[in-house]
């Protein structure tokens, strides 16, 4: 199994904070069916900033720890970018990792509570240089939780999105459940990651959201969420299915 983001790398961001940390992770990976993860640091969301070449020589390095160890796991370097005003001029600098080097998917961040007005356009941009965003965890973003057609628009414009395998088992609490299950029946899911942080408070627990979803919509829609992930490592062009709207939620009680 492939997992596409993931804070394994020890001491860069608010993930892993020391080897042992990541070696923790990495036999948790393991335990829970994933061979290849990538591995996905924050960058310029405010608080890490984690360019392309450090983030190479960090995945190298945790490569090479596993193989002495024996850890029968692959980390592909990735990165999560937080959309922000300079991120096409970054990418011309060289300094962002899309997850291939040859079908340019980069995993966007969106600040929690917003989409950004200028996110449409920066989005606009990427597509004219064949970059394919996806959007991370949508599902916890509060303006596109009251308004899912803020998001139903990105994706008609090609942006896919990433569901956090812990928001689809309600660790996030039922409302973020319940909005990342609409996702998934409105085709608006194209992938399930973990976004681990630690094996404690923030886990993989991929394979308990893949089988709340195989019970719940069918074997089919496993499939398609984790061959989407292989296609993705293998370059190739990910399924999409076309997308429905999902009505707007009664926030607050008011019809
Ligand atoms: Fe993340």
């Amino acid at each position: 199994m492939i997992d596409i983001h993931s804070h394994i790398l020890p001491g860069i961001d608010d993930g892993a904070q020391t080897l042992e940390d990541a070696l923790l992770m990495a036999e948790a990976a393991v335990k829970e069916g994933i061979t290849h993860l990538y591995a996905t640091p924050h960058h310029r969301n405010g608080r890490f900033e984690n360019e392309r070449v450090s983030i190479i020589q960090h995945t190298n390095s945790f490569n090479e720890e596993l193989r002495q160890r024996k850890i029968p796991l692959q980390i592909i370097p990735g990165q999560e970018i937080r959309l922000y005003k300079e991120l096409v001029d970054d990418l011309e600098r060289d300094v962002l990792i899309p997850l291939h080097h040859q079908s340019k998917y980069l995993l966007i961040e969106f600040p929690s509570s917003n989409v950004p007005t200028y996110a449409a356009e920066i989005l606009y941009e990427l597509s004219l240089r064949n970059y394919t965003p996806i959007i991370v965890h949508p599902e916890r973003n509060s303006e596109i939780m009251e308004n899912p057609d803020l998001l139903y628009d990105l994706i008609i414009e090609g942006a896919l999105t990433q569901i956090t395998a812990n928001s689809i088992n309600g660790s996030f609490g039922k409302k973020i459940m319940n909005f990342s299950h609409d996702l998934v029946k409105a085709n608006m899911a194209h992938f399930i990651a973990s976004d681990a942080h630690n094996v404690s408070s923030r886990g993989f627990h991929l394979n308990r959201a893949f089988e709340t979803i195989q019970k719940q919509y069918g074997v089919d829609a496993r499939y398609y969420l984790q061959e989407n992930a292989e296609l993705v490592m293998k370059g190739e062009s990910v399924l999409i299915e076309q997308p429905s709207h999902i009505k707007r939620k009664k926030f607050l009680g008011i019809f």
